[in-house]
């Protein structure tokens, strides 16, 4: 690695945004209430699963004011086979006693991670699908593996990654950049063999350039 290389990563990063601005999120939901459901669900499985399980689940659950009228043997029935189902449904239950109606679910950082089962990483996820100004930078296991390989992060956790990104970053790159990282990560550096040859960010890539 050069000591000295100074990078511009707002300069360098810009064509990822372009390319995955309009790639669709990989949780298959149709409104906000679905979206939120579905980040509490997807942690420790993956989002194919949920995608396949959502369709029945929101039939029977179509929205807060429903799933606040489940109880736990119903909500078990409906999701025994999502990882971690038990403190996933006790999360749900909690968010819809909280929330109420689909129109209360909140859109600011402080309120949504005041909920349980939302961490910075689904909030991220829920602003930015919302539509709503930034407050941080969606970080996911992608992003913390491809972050650090490019050498814009050295952080070994989300917290610290996301923190690095933000001061690396101007602010109108941080709603999109999270998920343009995670796409990179998940079609071109993955977590063997990534494709350095296909990818569009390796003139800046620490990881790359050491290969070289
Ligand atoms: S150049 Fe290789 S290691 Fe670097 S981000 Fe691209 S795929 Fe990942």
């Amino acid at each position: 690695m050069d000591l000295f290389k100074q990078t511009d990563w707002p300069k360098a990063l810009r064509p990822l945004i372009e390319k995955y601005r309009d790639k669709q999120h990989p949780l298959d939901y149709k409104n906000i209430y679905q979206l939120m459901v579905m980040v509490v669900l997807s942690a420790q499985d993956s989002d194919a699963h949920i995608n396949k399980i959502a369709p029945a689940f929101f039939e029977k659950y179509p929205d807060m004011r429903a799933l606040a009228k489940a109880n736990t043997q119903e909500l078990t029935d409906a999701l025994s086979d999502v990882r971690f189902h038990g403190n996933k449904i006790a999360w749900l239950q909690d968010i819809a006693s909280e929330v109420k109606e689909d129109k209360n679910i909140p859109t600011t950082m402080k309120e949504l991670t005041a909920l349980k089962g939302v961490g910075r990483k689904s909030a991220n996820v829920i602003k930015r699908e919302a539509g709503t100004e930034p407050e941080g930078i969606m970080v996911d296991l992608h992003v913390l593996r491809v972050a650090p390989r490019l050498g814009i992060a050295k952080g070994k956790n989300a917290d610290k990654v996301e923190k690095e990104l933000m001061e690396a970053l101007p602010k109108d790159m941080w709603g999109e950049i999270g998920m343009a990282l995670s796409f990179l990560g998940r079609e071109t550096c993955r977590p063997t063999n990534p494709k350095h040859s296909e990818c569009i960010v390796s003139s800046v890539c620490d990881y790359c350039l050491a290969q070289t």
